[in-house]
């Protein structure tokens, strides 16, 4: 462990991208080779970790993978922020995508504030942009979308009914995250709802790494042809018009195989 008080201790909350290490951004890169000690969520790519910390930083995983599995519990991740921060040390607390989007910054945040402790925070890719790049489905094309919304349907019961109405009226892109366990009951209340036949469904799993797959159907279609289907982890839905545009603009091909890119990652939601 190092031990060094060459900085004053800080805490850097920053995005790691999607998937591919390239996403990445400059400035996290460089508060990366700096680091002390980076305490990193499940989806960061592994090859981030190991070509872009000090050989003797310390690496701490934290990261959840679903319901079911024991993980750092928020106030343990809380408490390891203060404790090596308050020993002197430049902390980057590393987190899939974008550091603000389904993640539980808000928790740490209120957390070093309380504590008096100086921080920066450091935007990444967010997952509906990286797939919606890589998947070749411009999100707010032109006649196609002009606003774009990121939800989860984690926990579908919980959506209002006159919601439900509402997303499958829109002519907005929808972007689900942390959604493909509950996607049959999703695209079922859409299309209930009366969502329009042109607009279509583009389930992207494991987005901008070698293992990326993109599944598109017109949303009325989806049940008929996927109904009960298995994605890797982590996947994102993207719902709308736009979605249609992958068959055309797809320029990544789908990965064959079935591999995990994140370390130990199951068949299921990953939940943030
Ligand atoms: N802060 C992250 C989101 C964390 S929530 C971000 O900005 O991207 C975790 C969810 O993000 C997953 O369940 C999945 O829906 C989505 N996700 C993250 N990385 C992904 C990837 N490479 N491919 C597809 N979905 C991804």
């Amino acid at each position: 462990m190092n031990t060094s008080n060459n900085h004053i201790g800080k805490v850097i909350l920053a995005g790691a991208g999607p998937g591919d290490p390239e996403l990445l951004t400059i400035k996290t890169l460089r508060w990366l080779q700096r680091a002390d000690v980076v305490i990193v969520d499940r989806l960061v790519s592994p090859d981030i970790l190991r070509y872009y910390t000090r050989p003797d930083a310390e690496i701490i995983s934290v990261g959840k993978q679903n319901k079911s599995e024991a993980s750092t519990s928020q106030s343990g991740i809380n408490s390891l922020l203060v404790e090596h921060a308050r020993a002197g040390r430049l902390v980057v607390r590393l987190k899939g995508g974008d550091v603000s989007i389904f993640s539980n910054v808000l928790d740490e945040l209120q957390t070093l504030v309380r504590h008096q402790i100086p921080y920066e925070l450091v935007p990444g890719i967010t997952a509906a942009l990286g797939a919606a790049a890589y998947a070749g489905i411009p999100l707010t094309a032109r006649e196609h979308a002009t606003a774009v919304r990121f939800l989860t349907g984690y926990r579908p019961d919980e959506i209002e009914e006159t919601y439900w109405k509402e997303l499958a009226q829109t002519a907005d892109t929808l972007v689900f995250y942390m959604s493909s366990d509950p996607l049959d009951i999703l695209v079922g209340h859409l299309v209930k709802h009366g969502i329009a036949e042109d607009r279509w469904v583009a389930v992207v799993e494991q987005a901008t790494t070698p293992f990326q797959r993109v599944t598109a159907y017109p949303v009325r279609d989806y049940l008929a042809a996927a109904a009960g289907a298995q994605y890797a982890s982590p996947t994102l839905i993207i719902i709308g018009k736009v979605a249609a545009l992958h068959a055309d603009f797809q320029w990544l091909p789908d990965s064959a195989g079935d591999a995990a890119y994140f370390p130990s990652l199951l068949k299921s939601t990953v939940i943030c």
